[in-house]
């Protein structure tokens, strides 16, 4: 397999590991991807099911997110908005948390008394305007705490924290104790009031497919799993070893710690999206909606943001739950569904289920923003696991690794 050694081998082609590869190529070297599965994207990737774009779990992606605006022009993924803010199932209806500043006409939403009182929305101004302004090196150096003690000594209610920021976050940590680090709360929190929260028309595998189409032909070798690693380089499943001096691990956390034994792993949350399609949207808008009572992440009608994702006469609903699909579940979210939407989701039908074990993950404190990649001579690993989970983290973790490979060869 292996006339002509890389510079440089790639173990994995998710967003991490092209983004490695494209700096790497762009410095001048020679770099080969090996991808276990038969496409690149790992978990970004979308399918067509019966005519439907189903990405393989609900995503969003975040305008402001700066990795992705250096590497895309984001013009050309067709980008379409949610609405900018979250409507809140609670048994007093859908209440709605508008960003003011994008949609000044919905300011009454956030009259006192609906969805948060003025203490609340004292607390609300004065982090937002914190977090909005502060650079990010600085928030970067904020006590190390949870999420929830940044919210308690934020001055929020605990009423507010139960209605709004733990339903919300839930869907966005894939936890739903508020535990995760308060430090990449900030940094996500900011990122979403200057971002706008969308999907490409393509679907969500999109932005792999675009980082992908920036490298040379051939660069990536899909179907071409590792089994594990040599003195010289790796060997794969058809038992070939392609030797490299430099090999950057980027599989995701799992397989990581398989082929590099003793790399310290993150724990990883799981979720569960549920596709249903229905012969009419039952919100006729692109609002995330999320659940006060929990018994899912969130949900929203997919074909209001991108009318593409389902053919015309039907509407895409995703919804997801923390953890895997069992017995009883999906009827539960169905009533569930019912109750949120206030509709009669009995002629629903189910199209697919898609369950991620690794999806995200767990950034408890002390979450180290990024990590080095170096693990041994020559061996470096990155990922989201080794940043934060997100598409930013991954790609930044993915540009530190090009780094420290191009340090270490010049060194
Ligand atoms: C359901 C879900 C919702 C999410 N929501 C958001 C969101 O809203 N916003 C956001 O910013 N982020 C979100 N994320 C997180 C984001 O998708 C990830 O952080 C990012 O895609 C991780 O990229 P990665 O390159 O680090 O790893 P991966 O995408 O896991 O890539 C690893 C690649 O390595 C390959 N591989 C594994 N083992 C081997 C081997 N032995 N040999 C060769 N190849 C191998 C895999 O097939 C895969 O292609 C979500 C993730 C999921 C799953």
């Amino acid at each position: 397999m292996d006339s002509d050694p890389p510079d440089v081998l790639v173990i994995g082609a998710g967003v991490a590991g092209l983004a490695c590869a494209r700096d790497l190529l762009a410095a001048g070297l020679d770099v080969r991807v090996l991808e276990a599965s038969d496409g690149v994207g790992g978990r970004m990737r979308s399918d067509r099911v019966d005519g439907f774009v189903v990405d393989r779990g609900f995503q969003v992606l975040n305008t402001s997110y700066p990795q992705l605006r250096r590497r895309l022009t984001l013009r050309e993924l067709r980008l379409r908005p949610f609405t900018p803010g979250v409507a809140v199932r609670t048994d007093r209806g859908m209440l709605r948390f508008t960003d003011p500043t994008r949609r000044p006409r919905a300011l009454p939403d956030l009259l006192p008394g609906r969805l948060a009182g003025p203490r609340d929305l004292l607390a609300l101004g004065v982090l937002s305007a914190g977090d909005m302004l502060t650079p990010v090196r600085l928030l970067k150096r904020r006590e190390a705490g949870s999420t929830r003690s940044v919210l308690a000594a934020a001055g929020f209610s605990d009423a507010f924290v139960e209605t709004f920021f733990r339903p919300f976050l839930s869907g966005v940590f894939l936890e739903d104790r508020l535990e995760t680090s308060g430090r990449v709360f900030h940094l996500v929190w900011r990122s979403m009031l200057r971002g706008t929260l969308c999907l490409p028309s393509d679907g969500i595998g999109a932005v792999p497919r675009a980082l992908a189409a920036a490298l040379p032909q051939g660069t990536v070798r899909l179907g071409t799993a590792v089994r594990h690693l040599t003195a010289t380089g790796a060997v794969t499943a058809d038992g070939a070893e392609v030797t490299a001096r430099r090999v950057v691990v980027a599989t995701g956390p799992g397989p990581a710690a398989a082929l590099l034994p003793g790399l310290d792993v993150p724990a990883c949350r799981t979720v569960t999206t549920y596709y249903h399609v229905a012969p009419r949207p039952p919100l006729r808008e692109p609002t995330l909606v999320v659940d006060d009572r929990r018994r899912f992440l969130n949900t929203c009608v997919l074909s209001e943001v991108v009318p593409g994702y389902a053919p015309a006469g039907h509407a895409l609903i995703a919804t997801s739950v923390l953890g895997r699909d069992g017995t009883g579940r999906e009827s539960a979210v169905r009533e569930a569904l019912g109750d949120a939407y206030g509709a009669d989701p009995a002629g629903w039908d189910l199209l697919t289920v898609r369950t991620v074990p690794d999806a995200l993950p767990a950034m408890t404190p002390p979450q180290p923003l990024s990590r080095t990649t170096r693990v041994a001579p020559g061996r470096y690993v990155c990922g989201d696991h080794r940043a934060t989970g997100s598409v930013q983290g991954a790609l930044a973790s993915g540009a530190r690794a090009a780094r420290e490979v191009l340090q270490d060869l010049r060194a």
